[in-house]
């Protein structure tokens, strides 16, 4: 028997992608399945973006390009940091990544070991926890509330440091709930985090393009107090619907880029040539088409949070971001995962049990209206049909 290290005793995974394997296998049997599961648009890539990759072939970008990512490109992320956030960034401070995980599998690496702790949004995704697990490292749940229609409280999560505390983690707009917090708690949160200057941050703001109803997304990016400590990640997969590509940008504060460039270089060299540039013509291209998705994404919302507030047990909360609702499913009488396991093998609709989501997410189910209109009506038919004609397991 090899022995590994004890991490790997603790390690989780994304049970998203193992929603979506079984989806994928009953569909290869021939059954009608709508897939509510994953979360990814379901548009293709921007043409321009598919062109600009396929030139970069043709123009022989084949080989290693520098571990942080080609100039043109860190020099257009911090472009578009500025014309997001308003906020002047240094392109040496960004790092170009292969998918936005892997700055959050970067950040807790350096920062979760044995007599650590880390604090992390539950529900939320579950890469954090496993990842914080995996070092070692305890991990805190700063609990996110329905009541607070998913934001996260300032007060609570600043309750929860300790001097054990390394890393805080935070994520607006949110997976799985669509929560966005508002500006007023978040500054309230920094300057609270004044008195914890140890403590850094890591700012999910991977659905930063994704907000609806007016709501602000608010980057930790524009707080001066905190930026010598803060790694914000972003990147392509949501905003350009670009999940399948792995491009994703972190922006690390001088205190950790070399150590962050250094991680890279020893994982994977350096992200894939032409899909950087793929990824460059995104952010200097034409925006129309991310306006265009969010637009339908809004749309398809609006009819599944109806929908599901119109099935009796079911309430669900307007989530105000990202493409995700998480409706309360506890007068159901059902657990989440058993009714996530129901829906995909009686109903042929794939959802997330909030378990999936953290220690503190019974009672929920994730639905992403990443999906045509058409089947997510079709899909909300078919669970509140399962709902009506079996109790609760
Ligand atoms: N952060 C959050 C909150 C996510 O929901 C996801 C993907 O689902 C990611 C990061 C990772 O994105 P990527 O596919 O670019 O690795």
């Amino acid at each position: 028997m090899l022995k590994t290290i004890a991490g790997f005793d603790r390690i989780g995974e994304e049970n998203a992608f193992a929603v979506l394997a079984r989806a994928t296998e009953l569909a290869g049997q021939g059954r009608d399945i709508i897939n509510l599961g994953i979360g990814q648009p379901d548009f293709k890539t921007p043409e321009h973006i598919v062109e600009a990759a396929v030139k970069a072939l043709r123009d022989g970008h084949h080989g290693y390009t520098p571990a942080n990512g080609i100039a043109p490109l860190r020099e257009a992320v911090s472009a578009d940091l500025l014309n997001r956030h308003g906020v002047e960034t240094d392109p040496g401070n960004v790092l170009v990544v292969p998918g936005g995980k892997v700055t959050m599998f970067m950040a807790i690496l350096m920062f979760g070991e044995p007599g650590a702790e880390i604090l992390y949004p539950d529900p939320g995704f579950p890469i954090y926890r496993s990842m914080i697990e995996f070092t070692g490292a305890r991990p805190v749940p700063v609990p996110i509330r329905e009541e607070n229609d998913f934001a996260f409280s300032a007060e609570e999560t600043l309750s929860l440091i300790t001097d054990r505390t390394r890393l805080l983690i935070l994520n607006s707009p949110a997976n799985p709930t669509g929560g966005v917090t508002p500006r007023a708690e978040i500054e309230k949160l920094v300057a609270g985090l004044d008195r914890h200057p140890d403590v850094a941050i890591l700012s999910d703001e991977i659905y930063s393009q994704m907000t609806y109803d007016g709501a602000e997304h608010v980057s930790l990016l524009t707080f001066e107090a905190i930026r010598d400590r803060l790694i914000l990640l972003d990147g392509w997969s949501k905003t350009y619907a670009m999940t399948g590509w792995r491009m994703g940008f972190s922006l690390w504060p001088d205190q950790l880029m070399d150590k962050a460039r250094k991680l890279a270089v020893n994982a994977w060299s350096c992200v894939n040539a032409p899909a950087q540039f793929g990824a460059l013509a995104a952010l200097t291209g034409p925006q129309t088409a991310v306006g265009d998705m969010v637009r339908e994404f809004d749309a398809r919302r609006k009819v599944t949070v109806g929908g599901l507030n119109a099935i009796e047990g079911v309430t669900c909360r307007t989530p105000l971001g990202a493409f995700y609702a998480y409706p309360n499913i506890k007068n159901t009488g059902w657990k989440a995962k058993e009714l996530a396991s129901a829906l995909l093998e009686q109903a042929g609709v794939a959802v997330i049990g909030g378990p999936d989501f953290g220690i503190l997410s019974e009672g929920y189910i994730r639905l992403s209206y990443a999906n045509s209109t058409e089947n997510i009506i079709k899909a909300l038919a078919r669970i509140e049909n399962l709902l009506e004609n079996n109790q609760g397991a």
